[in-house]
């Protein structure tokens, strides 16, 4: 740790992290109750869980300050740039939650009548042709509530397609060695035996692979355009023609579509199966763990199997919900995560086609921006234009790896971007800037990569390091995970 001079903002910084427990003065109090007027009932002795509790004795405005502190040490894309590489940290419009909030659409019940919540429904069913155009498929479900459960759902609906035309048997199923590592997990939960597909070294799927697989117990293949290597694969309509040609189905793993969108339809290049991340291209929030929605878009053959509620517009014009036909069933209660899916609308309503246009055109000319000006700090696996990201690899500096780049950026304010994946880089650096940042962040953001890089060839054990001006530091990560404190406890006496 780099020693910092003993100021008096030090000091206050210092105050500002102690605990909640350690604030505690015997006799403050935060509230102050009326005197009761029921009389004082006696707890029976067994249904005490413990002698004493220990709760800490503060004052209102202390708890208000401990708080809003705490709440200030969460990273956001509120608060700075976020180029996690896959996972789309988009900015999120602040109209999308004006319009989620609007007591029509949060307040609504999943059990009020159709006739009360037409409008609800109108929103769904502008969803699910907005993101079908977006597809180039002609049925959408909105019921998956992440892009893992749409990718389960999706899975299940091509697998009850084939069992219903008697390909049962069919149980292999394809996934490049790049993939997001959701796709191998999906399908081996839907019972598929997963099959590795190595990449050639341009970085686009092996179609002879693909070809070696192609027999009568082939069931299809989970494939990610762009690829996780922010790469367009050149090979994946000839794919698509492999598998099919096999009697197999193509699964489209649409989670991030910012490159793609207003440009090109993942169903036209032969997909039959596609989900997409709200929560990423659609500028939904989404980090700690949630809520999401992960729709998926299905050819005509696969509509009957979706998983359901689907809202249809009836002939009289009016809205209703049905379960399609022969439905792999539901992904949860009522209809999908309601206020992800307005935020969504709201988004693709606000741009318009012209506005999808602006995102993947911005979004793939900062990703290249981004290449051309990092290149000579980092190996580039794939050296040819990249779509809405870019992976590096760190191998050019001692000392300098991936994981410990990552740790120093965190002291000069910006995320990490995502680290070691896809598996097949060595020493991966993914970083995905999207359309919503100015150049003026992205040039701040070089200058600090290529300042970490003259610190790493100064002294190359400096990043070993870091971070060094974060609340904590570099911390014991299995441990971290495995056996983590979450609980104040009395100093022992
Ligand atoms: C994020 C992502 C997923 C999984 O989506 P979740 O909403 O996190 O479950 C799947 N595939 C790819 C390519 C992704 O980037």
């Amino acid at each position: 740790m780099t020693s910092m001079p003993d100021t008096p903002f030090r000091e206050e910084a210092h105050d500002r992290r102690r605990l909640l427990m350690e604030r505690s003065r015997p006799g403050r109090t935060g509230v102050t109750l009326p005197a009761s007027d029921v009389p004082p009932q006696l707890m029976p002795e067994q249904a005490m869980l413990r002698d004493d509790l220990q709760l800490p004795e503060v004052t209102e405005g202390e708890v208000v300050r401990y708080f809003t502190h705490l709440s200030q040490l969460n990273f956001s894309i509120d608060t700075n740039f976020y180029p996690l590489g896959s996972c789309t940290m988009k900015y999120n419009p602040k109209l999308n939650e004006a319009v989620a909030a609007t007591p029509g659409f949060a307040l609504a019940h999943p059990a009020q009548p159709e006739a009360q919540v037409q409008g609800c429904l109108e929103a769904i069913f502008t969803l699910q042709t907005y993101l079908q155009e977006v597809s180039g498929l002609p049925s959408a479900s909105l019921a998956p509530l992440a892009g893992a459960q749409g990718e389960l759902a999706g899975i299940l609906t091509l697998r009850a397609a084939l069992d219903a035309r008697g390909d049962g048997h069919r149980r292999k199923m394809l996934i490049p060695d790049t993939a997001h590592g959701t796709n191998p997990a999906s399908a081996a939960m839907a019972g598929f035996q997963v099959i590795s597909i190595p990449s050639t070294s341009g970085g686009d799927i092996d179609l002879d692979a693909v070809r070696a697989e192609a027999g009568d117990d082939l069931a299809g293949v989970m494939f990610t355009q762009p690829t996780t290597l922010g790469l367009f694969d050149r090979n994946a309509i000839e794919m698509c023609r492999v598998v099919h040609e096999a009697g197999g189905l193509v699964y489209g793993d649409g989670a991030n579509m910012n490159a793609l969108l207003g440009r090109a339809k993942l169903g036209h290049f032969g997909f039959d199966v596609v989900h997409m991340n709200l929560h990423k291209t659609f500028s939904t929030p989404h980090g700690g763990g949630g809520p999401g929605a992960g729709p998926i878009c299905v050819t005509e053959v696969l509509a009957p199997f979706l998983p359901g509620p689907i809202v249809v517009r009836r002939d009289d014009g009016s809205y209703g919900s049905e379960m399609p036909a022969q439905s792999i069933g539901r992904c949860g209660a009522s209809q999908g995560n309601f206020g992800v899916l307005i935020r969504a609308l709201t988004y693709i309503s606000l741009l318009g086609g012209e506005g999808m246009l602006n995102i993947s055109g911005n979004a793939v000319l900062n990703a290249n921006y981004l290449l051309a000006k990092l290149r000579s700090l980092f190996e580039l696996p794939y050296d040819r234009s990249v779509m809405h990201e870019v992976v590096f690899a760190a191998r050019k500096r001692a000392g300098a790896t991936a994981l410990n780049v990552s740790k120093r950026l965190l002291d000069h304010g910006f995320h990490a971007p995502t680290m070691y994946f896809p598996l097949v880089v060595p020493e991966a650096l993914m970083i995905e800037p999207t359309e919503t940042e100015s150049k003026e962040t992205l040039d701040a953001f070089i200058e600090t990569l290529e300042r970490i890089d003259a610190e790493a060839a100064a002294d190359e054990e400096f990043l070993r390091g870091a971070p060094y001006e974060t609340p904590i530091s570099r911390l014991d990560e299995a441990r971290a995970a495995r056996r983590p404190e979450l609980r104040w406890r009395p100093a022992e006496e």
